[in-house]
Parts: C-alpha cells; sequence; structure tokens
C-alpha cells in the first residue's frame, strides 16, 4: 500500500482538489489507529498568573503527527473527526491522556490545573458527563484541578441540555470555560446562560491589543465583564512580552501565550518546575 509516490493515489492527486478531498477520507479512516499508536497526543501550554507570575495550570491541546507528512493542523483533522462520527473518540482519548498527564505532574508536586478542549457538539446529551467520570476514575485525578474549555459555544443547539449536562459535570468538582469569547455568535447569551467558571478572551482580540485601541478596549471590557462577574478571565494568544504589562493595566488575571510559552511535551514539562518561556518574560516584566 505504501509504495512509491506513483501508485500512491493520494500523492499523485496532491495538487488537484480532488487530493483534499482523497487525503481527508484516508484522514478519517486512520484516526483510531493514529491514536493506538501514539502518532496522535496531546501537548501542553502553561497558563501563567499574572499577579505571581507564575503557571497555575496547562492546556492539552492534540497534535497529529502522520510519519510520512508531517504534522497535521489539529482544526483540520478534528473537523474531520467530526465528519467521521469519532470526536467522542478523540475526546475521550485526550481526557485520559491529559488527566493521566495532571496526575503525574501532581504526584510529582507540580500542582498545576489540566485544560481540556471540549467540542460544544457534545453537549448534545450527557454521555460526556460518562466520558469525564470514566477519565478521571481511571487515572485519579483530583476533579478540582480539571477545566474544560468550551470550545464553538455558538453550535449549542440547546442551552436549557447543555446547562444541566455542565451542572451535572461541575457537581463532579471540574471547572467550565468558555474557550476563545468575543469570536462567533451569540457568545453573550451562552456566557448568560451557561455556568461558567472562566472565560478566555480570543486571540484575535488580546494580539491586536497594542495597536488597535478597539481591540484594547474589547479586551478591558472582557476582563471588567469577569471580575464583575466574579468569572476568571485568561488572555489568549499573548505573542509580544512587551504586552504584559498592558494586561496587568487592564487587571486581567492570567494569560497564554507564547510571550510565556509554546505548548510543550509531558516530559518537558516534568523536567523543569521553571518552564521555558517564564524565564524569558520574567526579564521582559
Ligand atoms: P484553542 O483552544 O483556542 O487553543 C489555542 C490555540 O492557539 C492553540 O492552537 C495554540 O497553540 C495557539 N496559541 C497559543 N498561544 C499562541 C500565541 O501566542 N500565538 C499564536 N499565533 N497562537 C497561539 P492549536 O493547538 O493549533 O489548536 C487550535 C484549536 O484546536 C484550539 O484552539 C481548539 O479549539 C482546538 N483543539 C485543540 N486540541 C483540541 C482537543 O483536544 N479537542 C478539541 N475538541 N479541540 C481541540
Ligand atoms: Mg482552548
Ligand atoms: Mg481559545
Ligand atoms: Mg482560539
Amino acid at each position: 500500500e505504501e509504495t512509491s509516490e506513483a501508485h500512491n493515489p493520494i500523492a499523485i492527486a496532491e495538487t488537484g482538489s480532488q487530493s483534499d478531498l482523497l487525503w481527508d477520507i484516508s484522514l478519517r479512516a486512520r484516526i483510531d489507529e493514529a491514536m493506538e499508536v501514539g502518532e496522535i497526543y496531546c501537548v501542553y501550554q502553561p497558563k501563567i498568573d499574572l499577579g505571581s507570575k507564575t503557571t497555575v495550570g496547562v492546556e492539552a491541546l492534540v497534535r497529529w503527527h502522520d510519519p510520512a507528512r508531517g504534522f497535521i493542523s489539529p482544526m483540520h483533522f478534528i473537523q474531520q473527526c467530526e465528519k467521521a462520527g469519532r470526536m467522542e473518540h478523540l475526546t475521550r482519548y485526550v481526557l485520559q491522556s491529559a488527566c493521566s498527564a495532571g496526575q503525574l505532574l501532581h504526584f510529582r508536586g507540580q500542582n498545576l490545573t489540566m485544560s481540556v478542549n471540549i467540542s460544544a457538539t457534545l453537549l448534545g446529551d450527557m454521555r460526556i458527563a460518562g466520558i469525564v467520570r470514566n477519565a478521571l476514575q481511571a487515572t485519579r485525578f483530583d476533579p478540582q484541578f480539571l477545566v474544560l474549555e468550551i470550545t464553538e459555544t455558538s453550535r449549542i443547539s440547546d442551552h436549557s441540555v447543555a446547562s444541566s449536562i455542565l451542572e451535572e459535570l461541575k457537581s463532579t468538582g471540574v471547572k467550565i470555560s468558555m474557550d476563545d469569547f468575543g469570536v462567533g455568535s451569540a457568545s453573550y447569551e451562552a456566557f448568560y446562560e451557561l455556568p461558567f467558571d472562566e472565560i478566555k478572551i480570543d486571540r484575535l482580540f488580546v494580539s491586536n491589543m497594542a495597536k488597535d485601541p478597539k481591540a484594547r478596549a474589547i479586551v478591558a471590557s472582557i476582563a471588567a465583564m469577569g471580575r464583575e462577574a466574579r468569572i476568571t478571565v485568561v488572555a489568549e494568544g499573548l505573542e509580544n512580552p512587551q504586552d504584559i504589562g498592558l494586561l496587568e493595566a487592564i487587571g486581567c488575571q492570567q494569560v497564554q501565550g507564547f510571550a510565556f510559552s509554546r505548548p510543550v511535551s509531558l516530559s518537558n514539562l516534568l523536567e523543569s518546575k521553571d518552564i521555558d518561556g517564564m524565564r524569558a518574560a520574567a526579564n521582559m516584566v
């Protein structure tokens, strides 16, 4: 099967529009195997508390490294995963990996929170609660340290159903976060109707905050809303260390971004309590 390019229909069609379709079909067919053999795995991006300048948690971000083609964009394969009806399976896998990584970090004395991305499409029924409970039981990770980041909240079809599922999840002790706040439709409505403990300001506003007063106003207003509603606010995608002061002035509590650290492997996290980017950032502040 994996012969020369000339005999590989997927490689031949690479330039045509058909290529994408064939490639996507092959991706969909290989998802389960890729998880089994470890081509799909998680990396972890630190989340920094601006007050103490320490890492308070990490976010698990899924990666697929294909031996032949290299890294496949998560946005892309997650979409394929959904088309293949394998989102639940991927989520189960990521939750297991992330909770066992979290448990290992705690065992080593690094008491970090572990954030896992959960697609809003999984909030249509109670199965997600079982998946989360199983991951917690299997790994013995303390639920208080697990944060579920709900992505694509605009795709929640029924807020009252989603709300009761989230309450069920919260009863186990986990925290619920609203990812990418400010982009997509109905963000405020979802924030208002669902029991979030945290909001993450989308990178669009955070990355443009220094040069664009409009973006800065949006970041400041979301931070103010979080304070008023007593909800943790995290700024996503801060790339420039020179913008850290701006976030502090705005009063945002937590931040993630390349300015502090890129996502790193679990072994990288375990190696040092002083995470790479932290040193660089500390010098800049
Ligand atoms: P997200 O949850 O908003 O994650 C943040 C994304 O921004 C990550 O991209 C991260 O690598 C990137 N990022 C972080 N800091 C910076 C920065 O300073 N500059 C720039 N340019 N980018 C930064 P990634 O890993 O490609 O993930 C993209 C999206 O895919 C995630 O957005 C999330 O919605 C989704 N995703 C990732 N892993 C999972 C997963 O396990 N399950 C689900 N359902 N979705 C996932
Ligand atoms: Mg996220
Ligand atoms: Mg996000
Ligand atoms: Mg985002």
